[in-house]
C-alpha cells in the first residue's frame, strides 16, 4: 500500500510560515483572510499594511524607520514578521523608510526599474531588489498582486490590486486623474482606499502658490474630493465592505469635507466609510 501523500504530492502548494505572536493571532483567528491597516498618509508620509494567511506586507514605507515600528506595535503587528516592501512611487512621502526597514529587517524590496533608478540615492543599499512592471501580476505567499500604472508625476507610479483567495483589495492614492484603466482594475474589490486629498475650493482660495495649486489639479496630480465622488460612485458594488479615503492635504481639505463629499457616491452599497489620518495609525480592518 502506498504512503499517504504529502500536501505537495497532492498539489496543494504549501506555503512556510514565519513564527512569530503576529502569526499565532492568524491561527487562533481561522476565517481571518486579509487585514488591512493604514499607518499613515498624507503628504508628510504614507504607508499600508496589508496581511494574508501567510504574508505581511508594507506598501510604502514613507515615515522614518521607527515612527513605521512604533505604528505597527500599536495594533499589535510586529515588524520582524513582515514578508516585504512595496514601492508605488520614488516620492519621499512613500520611501523615507524603505531602506532602513529593508535592511533592519532583511526585506527585499518589490519596485519598478524606473523607480528604483529614481529613488537610488534615497533608499541607498537594499537587502534584496525584486523588480516589478506595471501590468504584471506577483505573487508573495497567498497574496497575488497586480501593480497598474496610475497618472502622477513621477517616474513610474503605480496603484496596486491585492488578491488573496476571491477577496480582492485596491489603493490608488496619489493620482491626477482616474483613467479608464485605473477603473477597471479597482472593480469588485471587497476594500478600496482611495484619494481624496483636496476640496476644489480650499485649494483654489489656499495659501500655495499658484504654480503649486496647479500641479496638485493637474492630471499628473493628486485627486480632489469631487474626482474621488465620481470615481468611487462608479466603483460602488454589492461586496464592497470598505472605503478608506487616503492621502487628504491638511491644508485644502478637512476630514468632514472629505467625507461628506465622497460619502454622497455611496448611494448603493453599505460600505464603510473611514478617513486615513497623518498623525494616527488606523483601526486594524480585517476582512473575511
Ligand atoms: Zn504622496
Ligand atoms: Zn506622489
Amino acid at each position: 500500500m502506498k504512503p499517504a501523500g504529502t500536501a505537495e504530492d497532492s498539489g496543494i502548494r504549501v506555503v512556510k510560515m514565519k513564527k512569530g505572536p503576529f502569526l499565532n493571532r492568524l491561527q487562533a483567528n481561522p476565517g481571518c483572510n486579509l487585514r488591512v491597516c493604514i499607518l499613515a498618509s498624507g503628504s508628510k508620509g504614507n504607508a499600508v499594511f496589508v496581511s494574508g494567511t501567510a504574508a505581511s506586507i508594507l506598501i510604502d514605507a514613507g515615515l522614518s524607520g521607527i515612527e513605521i515600528e512604533r505604528r505597527l506595535k500599536s495594533r499589535g503587528l510586529d515588524p520582524k514578521d513582515l514578508d516585504a516592501i512595496l514601492v508605488s512611487h520614488e516620492h519621499s512621502d512613500h520611501i523615507q523608510g524603505v531602506g532602513v526597514l529593508s535592511r533592519r529587517y532583511k526585506l527585499p524590496v518589490y519596485i519598478s526599474t524606473k523607480t528604483q533608478n529614481a529613488a537610488a540615492s534615497q533608499l541607498g543599499n537594499l537587502h534584496d531588489l525584486k523588480t516589478i512592471e506595471c501590468g504584471s501580476t506577483f505573487v508573495i505567499n497567498d497574496l497575488a498582486i497586480h501593480p497598474f500604472s496610475i497618472s502622477h508625476d513621477a517616474a513610474d507610479p503605480c496603484g496596486f490590486t491585492i488578491h488573496q483567495n476571491s477577496t480582492k483589495i485596491g489603493i490608488a492614492t496619489d493620482l491626477g486623474i482616474a483613467t479608464a484603466m485605473v477603473k477597471e482594475h479597482l472593480k469588485e474589490c471587497a476594500l478600496l482606499i482611495l484619494e481624496a486629498n483636496h476640496d476644489e475650493e480650499m485649494l483654489i482660495n489656499g495659501p500655495y502658490p499658484w504654480p503649486i495649486k496647479q500641479r496638485i489639479k493637474s492630471r499628473t496630480g493628486h485627486l480632489s474630493n469631487a474626482a474621488s465622488k465620481i470615481l468611487l460612485k462608479e466603483l460602488q458594488h454589492d461586496c464592497l465592505k470598505h472605503v478608506m479615503l487616503a492621502h487628504l492635504s491638511e491644508t485644502n481639505n478637512t476630514p468632514q469635507k472629505a467625507a461628506h463629499e465622497v460619502g454622497q457616491a455611496l448611494t448603493r452599497c453599505k460600505a464603510h466609510l473611514h478617513i486615513a489620518s497623518q498623525n494616527t495609525c488606523g483601526a486594524l480592518l480585517h476582512l473575511k
